[in-house]
This record gives structure tokens, sequence and C-alpha cells, in this order.
């Protein structure tokens, strides 16, 4: 099997790299590459939605149509949650190994097909393709991770206070799981949560992104081919306009034991509020602000390094993205100019289809309207530009890579989620100062901190609000820890040993009388 799907596409391959070498952009997998679907998957069969409804998904770069999917709505959701739930009831009997199997399989045939996988994201997402790759290989990592995982959940057998009684405990899967899933990663924010429930037991409803419904019904193909059974994995692909109601039934539904989500913090609260009337399970990834702090004793390679990959990955558009960049007096005006100099040498805009490319664009215009408002209210209260500064030619939603420097709390670069590739630096003096701008926000993600100072990496990152912390690393997103915020920044963890599995879990406490 996983010979045929790699000879399938042979021939979009070689017309993809040839376009790729000549520096042309190309769409011409669409037409030709089986992995790319025009039907949603529910109960192992590809269906349309019931009102025949479609709609058209877009190549940010371009603007181009690169494929068309059901428009659904409640009464397909019904369906897949019915369907879901049906299929729970044969698959929380499976044995660990057995899942585990498939989700190895499944694996393989993703690494195996990185390639084709990589170029609908870009397809779709806009993000260069040497990203694109490596978020398969991430993505890809969490299959092979929980099939590792779920082979390792365990319940106790406990010292009991009483002489006749035994206590025991046992994991057993929590049921069907809701998942709602965000475009910037629209293959490894699916696995990270999908592998999990799979492993456990569960089954699984997954609504992908509006913008990128193709990589998530690309994951279908690949697990039917590993033998996940029907019915385990089902998405139901929407609009924006049917995002809500499907979002409203996948938490109300008494079927459904748990909602997953990956977004924005405003969404991610109407969900938890949708959820409560069935006191659902709410495992949350929601927005970020990150701060990365410089201090005086950093090494500066180091923290350029640091800056140019955790800012403008993904264009900016990732929730662990360098948000607020505070650096200490004594390096800010060298950390400036180094962090300037970079951006010049090392990013180019573009499509993401054509090689060289580092910057692709946003999701959409309204995502390159949003960052040039925030540019826009930071020149305004006295932010210097040093680089970039408005919107690019390249096409309707780019936008420059951006540099500003002097910025202050109470501007929007500051406030809130920039999602873009704009780095605004901001001076402070003392390390309180900087703990306190730090944590002075409702987000509470991820953060960095660059010292060369051992005792400071420490105090400082203990001290950080934050689920997860780069001392000296700017890029740390592995399905082997566990990744997740505190404050508004999220409920739960994904990943890691024994985090990312137990979300999808329930414990049951046994006790064994009359011994
Ligand atoms: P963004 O604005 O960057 O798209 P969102 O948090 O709005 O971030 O979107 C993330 C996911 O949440 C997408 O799958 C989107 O369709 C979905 N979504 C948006 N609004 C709602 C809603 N009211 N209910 C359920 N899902 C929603």
């Amino acid at each position: 099997m996983l010979t045929k799907l790699s000879t399938l596409y042979k021939t979009t391959s070689i017309l993809l790299k040839a376009n790729i070498v000549a520096g042309r952009p190309t769409n011409f997998i669409r037409m030709a590459s089986s992995l790319i679907k025009d039907k949603a998957f529910v109960n192992g069969e590809w269906i349309s939605a019931k009102s025949g409804a479609t709609y058209n998904v877009t190549n940010p770069a371009t603007g181009e149509v690169v494929g068309s999917v059901p428009d659904m709505g409640v009464a397909d959701t019904e369906d897949a949650i019915q369907k879901a739930y049906k299929a729970y009831q044969t698959f929380k009997k499976t044995t660990a190994k057995e899942r585990s199997e498939k989700l190895k399989k499944a694996y393989k045939l993703m690494m195996e097909n990185k390639e084709e996988l990589a170029r609908i994201i870009t397809l779709e997402n806009g993000k260069p393709l040497a990203e694109a790759n490596g978020e398969i290989m991430y993505g890809a990592g969490f299959c092979e991770w929980f099939a590792e995982e779920g082979r390792r959940v365990q319940g106790h057998v406990v010292a009991s206070p009483f002489p006749t009684k035994k206590i025991f405990t046992l994991k057993q899967p929590i049921g069907v799981c809701a998942m709602i899933t965000p475009w910037n990663f629209p293959n490894a924010m699916i696995t990270r949560k999908a592998c999990a429930a799979i492993a456990a037991g569960c089954t699984v409803v997954l609504k992908p992104a509006e913008d990128t419904p193709l990589s998530a019904l690309a994951i279908c193909e690949i697990f039917e081919q590993a033998g996940i059974p029907k019915g385990v994995f089902n998405v139901v692909t929407c609009d924006r306009g049917n995002a809500p109601s499907v979002g409203k039934l996948l938490c109300e539904s008494p079927l459904v034991s748990l909602i997953s989500f990956t977004g924005s913090s405003a969404v991610g609260k109407i969900l938890m509020k949708q959820s409560a009337d069935t006191v659902k399970k709410c495992s949350m990834e929601l927005g970020g602000n990150a701060p990365f702090i410089v201090f005086d004793s950093a090494d500066l390679d180091l923290a350029v390094k640091g800056a140019m990959s955790s800012k403008f990955r993904c264009t900016g558009q990732t929730c662990v993205c360098a948000n607020r960049f505070l650096i200490q007096e004594g390096i800010y005006e060298k950390f400036v100019a180094r962090l300037a100099e970079a951006m010049d040498k090392e990013l180019k805009v573009g499509n993401g289809l054509t090689q060289g490319t580092t910057q692709g664009p946003l999701i959409n215009k309204r995502a390159a309207d949003k960052v040039a408002t925030f540019v826009e209210d930071a020149k305004s209260k006295g932010a210097n530009v040093v680089r970039g500064g408005q919107r690019s030619d390249v096409g309707e939603s780019f936008y420059e890579p951006t540099l500003l420097s002097n910025v202050t709390s109470g501007m929007l670069v500051s406030k809130e989620e920039i999602f873009g590739p704009v780095a605004g630096v901001a001076k402070f003096k003392s390390e309180e100062e900087a703990i306190a701008l730090a944590n002075g926000t409702s987000a509470g993600l991820a953060g960095y901190l660059y010292t060369g100072d051992c005792a400071q990496q420490w105090r400082v990152a203990e001290a950080l609000e934050y689920g997860i912390v780069g001392v000296n690393e700017g890029l740390f997103s592995t399905p082997e820890a566990p990744f997740g915020g505190f404050k508004e920044s999220g409920l739960g963890r994904e990943g890691g040993i024994g985090f990312g599995i137990e979300e999808y879990l329930e414990v049951k406490y046994m006790c064994l009388g009359g011994m």
C-alpha cells in the first residue's frame, strides 16, 4: 500500500519539482494527487453536505482556487457524532497494541507521502515548502509518539487501609472527542489531538479551520490506508458561516465527552461556556503574547538566531511566536541593529512554492489588514520603523517583514497577539521590570529569555507565568514535551510523557470488597 501511494504521485512530483527548481509556483498538484479530496469523511465514507453546499479553498499567495469541500451544517455534524458514538462502542474494546500498530502505520504513510502532504499545506496555508515539510515531520511525529504512549497507559493497585477491600484505579478512554483546529498548522494541530485520542481508544469528530480543510481530509486518507476503523476519525468541513452552529452542537451534544480546541482565546471562551451544560471536559490551546527577553549578558548571536526563528516562522502566525521583544538597555541598540541585519539577509517574501521563499503570505487579506492596523497604531504612538512597516507588493495577503523599535506597552503590538511578521522591540532596565512586563498580560503560553547568567536563567524561567519557557532557545516544539499554557492561554497539555494522552482518559476507582 505504501508503494502504491508513492507511485500515484510520481508524475505530479516530477512536474512540481521541475517548476519549483525553475522558481515558478504551480498548482498542478490539485488535479493529480489523490490526497486532495473534495468530500468530507464520515464513518469511512467520502460524503457531501446534506444540503449539497460546497465552498472554495483558495491559495492565500495567489487567490487561486485550489479545491472545493462540503459546507456542512448541524444535521451533518449530528450524523457524524452518531457515527462516532457507534464506532466508539467497539473501538474502546480494541487493545492498545492494536491501536498502536495502526498509528505506527499512519506515521510511516505520512512520512512516505511527506512531500505531497507538505505541498497541500503550502497550497492552502501559504507557508514555504521547507516549513511545510517540517510540519509534516512534526505532525507525523505525533502518530509515532502516541503509538508508543498508548501502550504505557496504566492504572494502579493501591495499598488499601481496609483488610476486606482492595483498591484499584483503571484508565479508560473518555468517549467521543470533538476537535476544532486552526489553519496555522493544518496537519500537526490535528495529529497532536487525534492521535492521542485514538491511542487512548476514543473516536473523533473534527472540524478543521475553514481555510485549510484539505490537509485534514488528506489525513483521513492516510488514516484509512493505515487501517484505522471506520467511524473512528471523522472530519466535518464547513465555511466560517457555519462554524459557530457546528461548534455549538459539538459542545452541547450529550454524546460528546470532550472538546479539544486550538485557536483564539475569544473562540475558546465561547466553546467553554457552551460546554458548561453538559459538563464537558475542555482541552484548550489558546492565544499567546510571548515575551522574548534579552539580558545584557546574553550571547547576541544566539539571541538573534532565536529571535528570527521564533518571530518569523510561519510568517509570524504561530501562538508561540515572540510577540514582545524586551531588551535590556545595555544591549538594546546592538540587538536592534543585528536583528535588522539578519532580516535583510535571511527573509525573502514570496509564494511558498517558489524556491528560496522564507516568508509566505498571511492566511488571508483580513489577517494582513489586521497587521497593518497594528503597525499604524504603533507608528501613531511613537514607534520607529526600522524595517518594513507597510504592505508588500507581492499580493494582498502579504505584509513586509517589519521591525519596530521604541515600542511601549500601550501599543496594540504589545497588548494583543500580532500574528504577523512584525517584531516590536521595547527597552527595560532591571530584571524585576522585565519580569513584570513579561507577566503583565492575561496570556501565558510561551516565553523566551536569553542570558549568560546561569542563576538568572533559572530565576527568571521560574518567575515567568508561562507554560513553556525557552532559555537561550527559540524553537522547542516536539512531541516529547508537554505543550500548553497558563492563565487564559488554555487548559491541559498536548504531547509529552503522560500529559497529552491523559486528556483523553478517565480514571476509574474500583473497590473490590468481601475479600
Ligand atoms: P482565526 O481568527 O485565526 O481563524 P479562530 O480562533 O477564530 O482563529 O479559529 C480557529 C478555529 O475556530 C477555526 O476552525 C474556526 O473555524 C473555528 N471557529 C471560529 N469561530 C467559531 C465559533 N464561534 N464556534 C466554533 N468554532 C469556531
